[in-house]
C-alpha cells in the first residue's frame, strides 16, 4: 500500500541534505565554550551557522536564540517578558497555537498578566488589525499573533499589525512556525516585530531544533539559568550539530520557496477543486480568507472526522484532526470553533497539509481514496 503523507503541518520528513549536514557536524563534538582547538572548531561551526541564519532571515546574529522547539522559544519570550509583571496586558487571538494560547492563559491564571484575547473574523478566520489598535492600552506590554494558522492556513496581516504595533510602541511576537517555508518573510523584518519563532521540524529539518529572533530591545528574564551561554538568555551547552542542521533547513526552505510555493498552491487548489466537485457536501474551512498554499482544512458534512481519519489511514492517507487532546478524548478544534463553526462541523473536519516534497501523483491518489472512503462513510 502506498503511503501518502498529508500531515506536514504536524511535522515534515527530514531532507537528506539536512541529515548530511547534521551527520557531518556531529563530528565536531567539542564544547563551543572550550578554549582548546576542539572547542574552537565547535565555536567556529556554531558561529558560521548562526551567521548563515542571520543573513537568511535578515536579522543580526546576536538577535538569534536557539531553543529545543518553537514551544520553548515562545515560552522563553512570553514567560521571560511577563515573569515579574502583574498589571501588564498582552493581546492575542482565539486561534493561536497552544504554545502561545496556553502559555498566555497560564501566565494570566498565575496573575502575571491580563490576557486580551481577540476574536477572529467568523467568515474567514483573520484578525482585523484595527481590532488590535483598539485593544492597545498604556498597559499593553506585548501583542502575540501567528503569521498563519497551522490548522486552517489562514494568514493574519502581520505587516499591518506590525505597523500598528510600531505606531503605539508595543512589541510584537510573531509565531511564524506554520508560515515559514510557505510564505516569504517580510524583508526587512519590521522593527516592531520584537520576536519571531521558527521550528526546524516543520521545514524538513530536525525535531529538537528551533530559533527565536529576539530583538535587543526586548528584555527577557531567562527561563534557563546556568553557564551563561547564548548571552545568558538560555544557558546550556549549545547543540552545534542541531544549529548547523537548522541553518541548512532554513537555507533549503528559502531556496525552494519560489517554485515550491507555486507547486504547493497548484496541488492544493487542484485537490480542493476535485474534492468539492466530487463531494458537494464538503466545505473549505477558512476558504474565503488569505491562506497558506499548503493547507486545506475540509469539513465533510455528515461524516465523523475521526472515523474518516482512521479509514484514510487504513488506506495509506495520513491527515489530521483539528486537535487531539492529551487525555485521549478528542476535542473539537478550538480554532474552528473560534471561527464560528458549529461543533458538528468542527468534528467533521480534517486537515490535509502539503509540503514541497508532495507530488501531484500523491494528490491524485489521495483524492480517489478520500472520495472512496467518504462514499462508504455516508452510506
Ligand atoms: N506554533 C505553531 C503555529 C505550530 O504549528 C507549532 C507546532 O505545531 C508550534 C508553534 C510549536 O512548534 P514546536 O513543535 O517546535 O514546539
Amino acid at each position: 500500500m502506498q503511503s501518502i503523507y498529508l500531515d506536514n503541518n504536524a511535522t515534515t520528513c527530514l531532507d537528506s541534505r539536512v541529515a548530511e549536514s547534521f551527520c557531518a557536524a556531529l563530528k565536531i563534538w567539542g564544547n563551543p565554550a572550550s578554549m582548546h582547538s576542539y572547542g574552537r572548531a565547535a565555536r567556529h561551526a556554531l558561529l558560521e551557522a548562526k551567521e548563515k541564519i542571520s543573513q537568511l532571515l535578515g536579522v543580526a546574529a546576536e538577535e538569534l536564540l536557539f531553543t529545543s522547539s518553537a514551544t520553548e522559544a515562545i515560552n522563553t519570550v512570553l514567560r521571560g517578558l511577563f515573569y515579574q509583571t502583574s498589571a501588564a496586558e498582552i493581546i492575542t487571538t482565539t486561534t493561536e497555537h497552544a504554545a502561545v494560547y496556553e502559555t498566555i492563559h497560564d501566565l494570566a491564571d498565575k496573575g502575571h498578566c491580563k490576557a486580551i484575547v481577540l476574536p477572529v473574523e467568523s467568515h474567514n478566520g483573520t484578525l482585523d488589525p484595527q481590532a488590535v489598535a483598539a485593544a492597545i492600552t498604556p498597559q499593553t506590554r506585548l501583542v502575540a499573533v501567528m503569521a498563519a494558522n497551522n490548522e486552517t492556513g489562514v494568514k493574519h496581516d502581520v505587516l499591518a499589525i506590525a505597523a500598528i504595533a510600531e505606531r503605539y510602541g508595543v512589541p510584537l511576537l510573531v509565531d511564524a512556525v506554520a508560515a515559514f517555508g510557505k510564505e516569504p518573510l517580510p524583508q526587512p523584518l519590521p522593527r516592531a516585530i520584537a520576536a519571531l519563532c521558527l521550528s526546524g521540524h516543520k521545514i524538513h529539518g530536525l525535531k529538537g531544533a528551533a530559533v527565536a529572533v529576539v530583538r535587543k530591545t526586548l528584555c527577557l528574564q531567562p527561563l534557563i539559568t546556568g553557564g551563561g551561554q547564548q548571552a545568558a538568555r538560555r544557558a546550556g551547552t549549545e547543540d552545534v550539530a542541531a544549529v548547523v542542521a537548522l541553518a541548512k533547513a532554513i537555507e533549503l526552505a528559502l531556496e525552494a520557496l519560489p517554485t515550491g510555493q507555486e507547486q504547493m498552491r497548484a496541488m492544493r487548489d487542484y485537490f480542493e477543486e476535485q474534492i468539492v466537485r466530487r463531494l458537494p457536501y464538503v466545505q473549505i474551512n477558512g476558504g474565503n480568507g488569505p491562506r497558506l498554499v499548503n493547507t486545506s482544512n475540509l469539513a465533510f458534512h455528515g461524516i465523523d472526522g475521526e472515523s474518516l481519519l482512521i479509514a484514510l489511514d487504513a488506506h495509506g492517507v495520513m491527515a489530521s484532526l483539528g486537535s487531539a487532546c492529551s487525555s485521549g478524548a478528542i476535542e473539537p478544534s478550538r480554532t474552528l470553533l473560534a471561527m464560528g463553526l458549529p461543533m458538528a462541523v468542527a468534528r467533521s473536519s480534517l486537515r490535509f497539509s502539503l509540503s514541497r516534497m508532495t507530488t501531484m501523483a500523491e494528490i491524485e491518489s489521495a483524492i480517489a481514496i478520500i472520495c472512496r472512503c467518504c462514499s462508504l462513510q455516508r452510506l
